[in-house]
């Protein structure tokens, strides 16, 4: 068939990061795009993820910022909460989001149509009963949370409710130990609920180096949070509005609300994988090439979906690698590739935690002979503040090429210190550069590039 038999050149399913980014990028190609989407244009990270969950995050912070502010001469009381004043201030911006989001991919020349899409064929989407061709099609589709069956999981939320909660969690249990779970317990701390964090495993965070691991625990401990290790729920009860949750150990905790946030899983249901012919893999992602095509050579995926790394500047970056493969580079440069060595990461817990690159453990296994330098120190801020918050800094470097191959943190705006010096890692750079490179005085990051003692080898 050619190209003008179809009613567009490519058709996105998910209008989320992965998904708008594509079609906005297609249609400034010149191709003609649609994309379909069932709720509010941005998908996760916009609604219910990144941008929400920042916003909740820096009002969290300033409970400690009002607690510190004594040291340096403020007097009086610290204001109170208005956490409903938080959610309208939080919808209004994320409506405003939705708007801009709406309005890019109008401007680009993309149609976009509301509903629920499902594969019929491999160049057909239907779309509340209207089928549409597409020479190619893109899912994109995201993820969703994924709460484990229990007695009484019914009365457990998940991260999507956590925004909107009404009355505010004055006792709130998180379970998990991951990205979401640490992220939420520090930000509801922040805001006033007495937390209790729960999770089955001998440390928060796996996956992350042991260090930064055993660190961030500390400190969210420190900040307020209960952390109870090696321990699972039995089962919750309503009491009321009260929750009785027991727990495999025998204990009881009694909480207003039960956050899970236990893992995402690939949004695939009613989509028609089966009917199209898209092979899954065994956890239900969508099974992928390195060019992001399925089973189907017509149809692509991509994000969450696809179950690689579940995060927004990753969707972003396939996404222009897939335009750029179907559509040619933009003009003048050249076809984007995507590489999954040394992206950097945040934990936006109370301190941050940035990341990039590999850990203590797994730098030793795959480079065998390597140097590490740590510091552990209070910050300048806290002589003054009262706070016995600690700042982590480690380096993991490759004895044989002097490689810095990884780089933590633990601290105040840790991502915002590591993203410059993933820049540095991408281009190779060594311990020599680091230690050649002058300081910036007085900050915390200057202290990555004056370790000059390994801690161990
Ligand atoms: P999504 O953004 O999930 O978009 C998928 C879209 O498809 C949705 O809008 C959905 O409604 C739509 N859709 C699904 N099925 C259909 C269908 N059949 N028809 C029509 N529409 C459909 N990442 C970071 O990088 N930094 C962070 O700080 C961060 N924080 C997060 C916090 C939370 C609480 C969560 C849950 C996630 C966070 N993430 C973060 C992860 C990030 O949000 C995701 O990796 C990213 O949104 C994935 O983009 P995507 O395009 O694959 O899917
Ligand atoms: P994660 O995979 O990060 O963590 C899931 C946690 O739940 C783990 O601690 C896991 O334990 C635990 N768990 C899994 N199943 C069970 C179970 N049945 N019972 C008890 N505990 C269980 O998922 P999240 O939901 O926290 O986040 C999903 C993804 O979203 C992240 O991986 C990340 O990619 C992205 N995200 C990114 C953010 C950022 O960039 N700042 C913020 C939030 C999310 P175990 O380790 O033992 O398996």
């Amino acid at each position: 068939m050619q190209t003008s038999d179809f009613d567009f050149d490519l058709f996105v399913i998910g209008g989320g990061s992965g998904g708008v980014r594509a079609a906005r990028m297609a249609a400034q190609r010149g191709a003609r795009v649609a994309l379909a989407e069932v709720a509010e244009m941005g998908g996760t990270c916009v609604n219910l993820g990144c941008i929400p969950k920042k916003l909740y995050s820096y009002a969290a912070h300033f409970a400690e910022s009002f607690e510190e502010s004594h040291g340096f001469g403020w007097v009086g009381e610290a204001p109170k909460l208005n956490w409903e004043t938080l959610k309208i201030n939080r919808a209004r911006e994320i409506s405003r989001l939705n708007g801009i989001y709406v309005q890019l991919l109008k401007s680009a020349g993309v149609q976009t149509i509301t509903g629920w899409a499902t594969l019929v064929d491999a160049h057909t989407v239907a779309v509340d009963g209207q089928h549409y061709s597409a020479k190619n099609i893109l899912i994109a589709t995201g993820g969703k949370p994924s709460i484990p069956e229990f007695p009484g999981c019914e009365h457990a939320i998940s991260s999507n409710e956590m925004f909107d909660l009404s009355p505010f969690p004055q006792r709130l249990l998180v379970v998990g130990g991951g990205y979401i779970a640490c992220e939420f317990a520090s930000i509801f701390n922040g805001l006033g609920s007495k937390v209790t964090q729960l999770y089955r495993g001998h440390q928060v965070l796996r996956g992350f180096d042991d260090d930064v691991r055993a660190f961030i625990a500390s400190e969210m401990v420190k900040t307020g949070v209960t952390l109870h290790l090696n321990t699972d729920v039995a089962a919750i009860d309503r009491s009321g509005t009260e929750l009785q949750v027991r727990l495999l150990d025998g204990s009881h905790i009694t909480v207003d609300a039960v956050l899970y946030a236990t893992g995402r899983v690939p949004l695939v249901e009613g989509l028609g994988l089966e009917a199209a012919g898209v092979k899954q893999n065994a956890a239900g992602a969508i099974q992928v090439n390195d060019r992001y095509q399925t089973s189907v050579p017509s149809i692509y995926a991509l994000g969450d979906v696809t179950a690689r790394m579940q995060l927004t500047p990753v969707a972003l970056g396939e996404a222009m690698v897939v335009v750029d493969q179907l559509f040619g580079p933009a003009e003048g440069k050249q076809a984007r590739s995507m590489s999954y060595d040394f992206i950097p990461t945040a934990v936006f817990t109370h301190p941050n935690i940035g990341t990039v690159g590999f850990s203590q453990a797994d730098a030793s296994e795959k480079f065998g002979k390597i140097s590490v330098y740590r510091s552990d120190f209070k910050s300048l801020k806290h002589t003054l503040s009262g706070s016995t918050e600690r700042t982590l800094m480690k380096l993991v470097v490759e004895d044989a090429t002097d490689r810095v191959v990884g780089l933590h943190m633990v601290g105040p705006d840790a991502g915002e210190v590591v993203q410059g010096f993933a820049v540095a890692m991408k281009a190779g750079a060594t311990k020599a550069i680091f230690d050649s490179t002058i300081g910036i005085h007085p900050t915390m990051a200057e202290e990555f590039v004056t370790m000059r003692e390994a801690v161990s080898m």
